[in-house]
């Protein structure tokens, strides 16, 4: 078989694998309610000053943050469509001789950066409305500090990504498409193992939840609950922000449920029990190992589409490079990953919304009390400044968790499936 015929039935393989996984892997309806469900009501729990407020802040973070996006993605598209990237990295790499991996390291960080610094006005303009609600913590230089930490990172990926493949492309100018499709998916099984060892350290400390009764009923559920935890984890995220959040990371050896300072300062420890014991949900799930390999899946399949690509004449003249190996590529390959990263985004939100329900419903299963996880859902609400009724579009594209009320009137679905008495309306 041609290179091309088998890149065509690698992707198309790869494709249907990839909507299977998600079709029958994601839970998509996590509560099986047979009767009439709860209407999700923000004015039922939430009182009018309370919506206005949230209304304000996102009228005045939505323009800059979206602004971010677009300008981040037109810039990448420019560079890498036309032949101003290309002259850009001719034009930096130049002093540095003609080698390729000159070329990719100079052009690579070039390219990057200048996305990077045209949107830092845009970021810190939407960091200032943060800080003006309360909900940023930061001064400008921890602020900046965090941005450099972030684009280093965002960095050494890409270039570890650049160089790999344009190795490969070198190598291999027929079947590269073969091994990067491998080393992607590996990569990104490799990047989500480590991520809570070697780039959570990067912006926070972690320490030990203390000891002492909240600690030991925390354990006591998990072990109830079946998912073995040595410890619960505590970040410092106060030093950078007021919202309250916990999350689980890494699978295996890796694995490990964090909470946010910030939490357990205002949340009352039934409050922690029912977050705890919606992130035991996910471990018990494994959602963030089967997250992961569908990543590894999406990536292969990316791979396969930047292959053809990179086999089109008409685009490689765009880009002002005569082939694929010709290291000013480069400015097309980051255009083409900015592209499958803003459209592949809405799809995995969409999937992660119906496992965020699942971890509701195992959250409600577990503590078998919705009032208390609808007065949570009340506060994350309220301290995070979450919208509590986002436009469908806002909601589609952007939004990787139920909102307050869903999760609220998920809360009273439950007590009605469960026959327990619905908890009436939470607004103070
Ligand atoms: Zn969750």
């Amino acid at each position: 078989m041609s290179s091309r015929g088998a890149l065509v039935v690698a992707l198309v393989v790869l494709l249907v694998g990839l909507v299977l996984a998600i079709a029958l892997g994601t839970p998509w309806r996590p509560l099986h309610m047979t009767g009439p469900v709860v209407p999700v009501d923000p004015t039922r729990d939430f009182t009018a000053a309370e919506i206005a407020r949230e209304d304000a802040f996102h009228a005045a973070v939505r323009p800059p943050a979206y602004l971010s996006l677009v300008v981040a993605l037109a810039v990448s598209l420019v560079l890498g469509l036309s032949p101003l990237g290309a002259r850009l990295i001719d034009r930096v790499a130049s002093p540095f001789g003609s080698g390729w991996g000159w070329r990719v390291l100079v052009g690579g960080v070039a390219v990057t950066a200048v996305g990077r610094l045209l949107v830092l006005p845009l970021d810190a303009r939407a960091e200032a409305v943060q800080r003006r609600y309360g909900l940023s913590t930061q001064s400008w230089s921890s602020w900046l500090v965090d941005v450099a930490k972030g684009y280093g990172l965002t960095l050494v990926i890409t270039l570890v990504v650049l160089f790999g493949l344009f190795g490969l492309v070198r190598r291999a100018p027929d079947w590269w498409w073969a091994w990067a499709a491998v080393g992607g998916a590996l990569l990104v099984v490799v990047v989500s193992f480590a991520y809570p060892v070697v780039v959570e350290p990067v912006f926070n400390k972690f320490t030990p939840l203390q000891a002492g009764p909240l600690r030991t009923s925390l354990l006591e559920m998990a072990a109830r609950d079946g998912v073995p935890a040595k410890d619960v984890l505590v970040a410092d995220a106060s030093r950078r922000t007021t919202a309250l959040n916990a999350y689980v990371s890494g699978f295996g050896a890796t694995r490990r449920i964090v909470v946010y300072d910030t939490l357990l300062r205002s949340a009352t420890p039934d409050e922690v029990r029912v977050v705890v014991a919606h992130e035991l949900g996910h471990a018990k799930r494994r959602d963030v190992l089967w997250g992961t390999l569908e990543g590894a899946l999406g990536t292969a399949v990316f791979v396969c589409l930047l292959a053809l690509v990179l086999r089109s004449p008409g685009l490689l003249r765009r880009a002002g490079v005569e082939s694929a190996g010709d290291p000013r590529a480069l400015a097309l390959v980051l255009a083409v990953i900015a592209l499958g990263l803003v459209l592949g985004t809405p799809a995995q939100n969409l999937v992660s919304r119906r496992i965020e329900t699942r971890a509701d419903v195992h959250a409600l299963d577990l503590t078998r009390d919705p009032g208390t996880f609808i007065e949570m859902e009340r506060r994350l609400s309220l301290v995070n400044l979450s919208d509590l009724d986002p436009s469908p579009i806002v909601f589609g594209l952007f939004a990787t968790h139920p909102t307050g009320p869903q999760r609220i009137a998920l809360a009273r679905d439950w007590a009605v499936l469960h026959g327990l008495p619905v908890p009436g309306a939470a607004a103070h």
